[in-house]
């Protein structure tokens, strides 16, 4: 059996397709048109790739994307005080400080991420890492919703791969992606928000296991799983014999090996074990930024109605 192949990236365009008309409707009917600021700190390539994409994102949905480049010896008191203007400028509605911060920014000292990533007002947080939203993800009642689980939920949902009272196994418990995916997969109803069409209770009410690097017998506690969800970041660590016969395989993985982009999971070998499969590159990593773009306009929809 060949598995299914999961097109992320086809599903983030029709995200955005949406999204973009959204914003069409909006800003014809006389609303702001949305506006999200990058803070990029350094020259880190990586991480200006992942900032110049967002910002053609924007651009080609209509939202207003800007990009505040800050040099490398920046410090920690002057990053605080550029959020705050962010956070204090109405024509502002989503802010998003690029991580990582650069390990010798700040005068040599590093950054401290998490006081930085605290002082991003939380109606702004379109990552949604601050501590008020996290929270009202806990209690069911979310705001804006983690890019990357988000993005999953989507795509599980507009798949057609329901996980309602089955075994998912979060294999990663990163603030980012495997704590948030695994509250959001265990809550009683979907997550999505406000203006959203995700219907039903599909997409949630999974027996969720989380496994992490202390997880003993990996292996036997992934094979139990409908639903593997690998956010680890080592390349290819999910094998064929891990996995049950027709199990849903999400790689959110993004391992560089050589000239080459890979997954968390062993993709030819697992395809053929597998239902169904996301890819590495074109499975969740477009529609992360998708999701991005729906929080900026959420974020405008609930400051300006
Ligand atoms: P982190 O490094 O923050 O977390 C990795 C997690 O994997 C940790 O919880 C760690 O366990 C666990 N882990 C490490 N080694 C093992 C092991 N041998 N067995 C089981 N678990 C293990 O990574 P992120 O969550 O930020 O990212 C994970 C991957 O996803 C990376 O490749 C990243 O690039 C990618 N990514 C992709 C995105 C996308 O849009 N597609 C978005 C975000 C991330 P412990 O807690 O015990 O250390």
């Amino acid at each position: 059996m060949t598995a299914r192949l999961l097109n992320g990236k086809q599903i983030a365009a029709e995200i955005r397709e949406e999204l973009a008309a959204r914003v069409t409707r909006r800003v014809a009917d006389g609303k702001t048109r949305p506006k999200l600021c990058a803070i990029l700190i350094g020259e880190d390539p990586a991480s200006q790739v992942y900032v110049r994409n967002k910002e053609r994102a924007c651009e080609k949905a209509g939202i207003a994307g800007t990009v505040d480049r800050l040099p490398a010896d920046t410090t920690q008191a002057e990053l605080l005080s550029r959020i705050d203007g962010l956070n204090r400028d109405p024509s502002v509605h989503g802010i998003l400080v690029q991580l990582p911060l650069p390990a010798g920014g700040n005068a040599g000292q590093g950054f401290d991420e998490r006081a930085v990533l605290d002082v991003v007002d939380p109606a702004k947080d379109v990552d949604a890492f601050s501590p008020v939203n996290v929270g009202l993800l806990m209690q069911g009642r979310p705001r804006f919703l983690p890019c990357t689980p988000h993005g999953i939920v989507q795509l599980l949902d507009r798949c057609d791969c329901p996980v309602a009272g089955k075994q998912v196994v979060v294999v990663g418990r990163s603030d980012i992606v495997g704590k948030p995916m695994a509250m959001m997969l265990a809550q009683k109803t979907n997550m999505t928000n406000q203006g959203d069409a995700i219907g039903g209770s599909r997409i949630a009410n999974a027996t969720v296991t989380i496994a992490h690097s202390r997880t003993e017998n990996l292996a036997d506690v992934v094979r139990r799983a409908d639903c593997v969800i690998a956010a680890v970041g080592i390349a290819e660590m999910i094998t064929a014999d891990m996995i049950k016969p027709g199990a849903t395989v999400i790689d959110v993985g993004i391992n560089r090996v050589g000239d080459k982009l890979v997954g968390d999971v062993a993709f030819d070998e697992v395809r053929e074990v597998a239902g169904a499969i996301t890819p590495v590159p074109g499975g969740v990593g477009p529609l992360t930024i998708a999701m991005l773009l729906h929080n900026t306009l959420l974020a405008a929809e609930l400051a300006d109605g």
